[in-house]
């Protein structure tokens, strides 16, 4: 029986994972959730899973959730340490991170130096500090999350690293892949916000739109897998059939591929090296007809170009990239920019910042704050 605490837990990912957990039953227990606000959804998930702790970030929401649990019942933890106060619990074997941006960083640390499993959903702590992140976790200790990821994570079993010649990431190419380039910057949030394979959260569903989110793949894989900028391919694949795949020195290709369906991920993170039994859907290729690729247009697609830009360069490179495109994104959200203004902004701060080849993790927080006043600056 292990004991799992989840970050984000009224999110997306976080409620796929209770689904995965519920199942699970006889290998997990859940000793804490927690989440930003919707006190509500964590009450009733609260109710459920019974976990001893609950970190819960909005004041408000605080007040509402301790009106509803006595505090013999539940502990409530908050301010700006909860998250990294709720994975240093003793009791905790495993942590599901699945809190959205760069608040992750910090409790990913945590878990990682207490020798704690990692499921790591939150791609952004890897992003700004993969190099601090990295170094610090034994084999085997931060277990994708992210489809693609999990796919690389799955097919690299069939080799050994030094025989892997690259990896291809595959990319669905959101909402407007073939849309016309000139009416791009006119697009709205809600056209945005329909993707055609996933069902997300509202930024990572913007950010798979723009690209962006391929871009932080990008930057998440050569910190996972330890691979060179140029062993890292990008393809479209619209149908989200094949999750990933790594060709290996002798020209094997190996895939991994099923329905679009995010339980498959988290579960194999929590049960890895093992499988368990799961109720998905099966994958019948003949009623899917044909799985297509194209390749990335960087041009109508900046965001993948910025991506490998700041991979390659490393540094302060992706912390101020993925600080630049939180608050782009959000200023999109609300109509303030226009959706290729997203990508603009993230190059104009990422172009004007003062890098830093080896930061340590002040430099990349700095870093990160720096890179949000510049955009919230050009939004006045
Ligand atoms: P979401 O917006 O649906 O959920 C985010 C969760 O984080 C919520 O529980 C929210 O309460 C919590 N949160 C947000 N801000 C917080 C803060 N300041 N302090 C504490 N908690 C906070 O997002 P999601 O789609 O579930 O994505 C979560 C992470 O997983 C992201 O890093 C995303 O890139 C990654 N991811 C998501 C998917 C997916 O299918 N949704 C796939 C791969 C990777
Ligand atoms: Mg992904």
């Amino acid at each position: 029986m292990k004991n799992i605490v989840v970050l984000g837990s009224t999110g997306s990912i976080g409620k796929n994972t209770l689904e995965v957990v519920r199942n699970l039953k006889d290998k997990f227990r859940v000793v804490g959730l927690s989440s930003n606000s919707r006190w509500e959804l964590l009450a009733e998930q609260v109710e459920e899973f019974k976990p001893e702790y609950v970190a819960l970030n909005d004041c408000e929401s605080v007040e509402k959730l301790r009106r509803r649990f006595h505090k013999n019942q539940l502990n409530i933890l908050t301010g700006s340490n909860c998250l990294k106060e709720i994975v240093s619990r003793e009791e905790v074997d495993v942590v599901v991170s699945a809190v959205v941006g760069a608040v992750g960083l910090p409790a990913a640390i945590a878990t990682i130096e207490q020798g704690k499993m990692l499921a790591l959903a939150n791609k952004e702590s890897l992003v700004m500090a993969g190099h601090i992140v990295m170094p610090l976790a034994r084999k085997d200790q931060i277990l994708p999350v992210d489809s693609e990821h999990s796919a690389i994570f799955q097919s690299l079993h069939s080799g050994k690293p030094c025989e892997v010649k690259r990896v291809i990431i595959t990319a669905s190419g959101g909402p407007f892949y073939d849309y016309p380039m000139e009416k791009l910057s006119d697009v709205t949030p809600a056209q945005a916000l329909k993707h055609p394979t996933w069902q997300m959260g509202q930024k990572i569903t913007i950010d798979s739109a723009t690209l962006m989110n391929k871009a932080l793949e990008i930057i998440e894989a050569k910190w996972l897998f330890d691979l060179r900028i140029d062993q890292i391919d990008v393809v479209i694949h619209p149908q989200s059939i094949i999750h990933s795949m790594v060709e290996f020195c002798d020209g094997s290709v190996i895939a991994q591929m099923g329905m679009p369906d995010m339980k498959v991920p988290i579960q194999y993170a929590l049960t890895y090296p093992e499988r368990s039994p799961l109720m998905v859907q099966s994958l019948d290729l003949s009623s899917v007809g044909s799985l297509t690729f194209k390749k990335p247009d960087m041009e109508k697609f900046p965001a993948l170009r910025l991506g490998y830009q700041a991979a390659k360069e490393g540094g302060t490179m992706g912390a101020t990239l993925n600080a630049a495109n939180e608050v782009a994104v959000q200023a999109f959200l609300v109509g303030k920019i226009q959706f290729t203004e997203i990508a603009s902004y993230v190059e104009k701060v990422i172009h004007n910042h003062h890098f830093i080849k080896n930061p340590c993790l002040g430099d990349i927080l700095a870093a990160d704050t720096w890179a949000r006043q510049e955009v919230k600056k050009c939004l006045i």
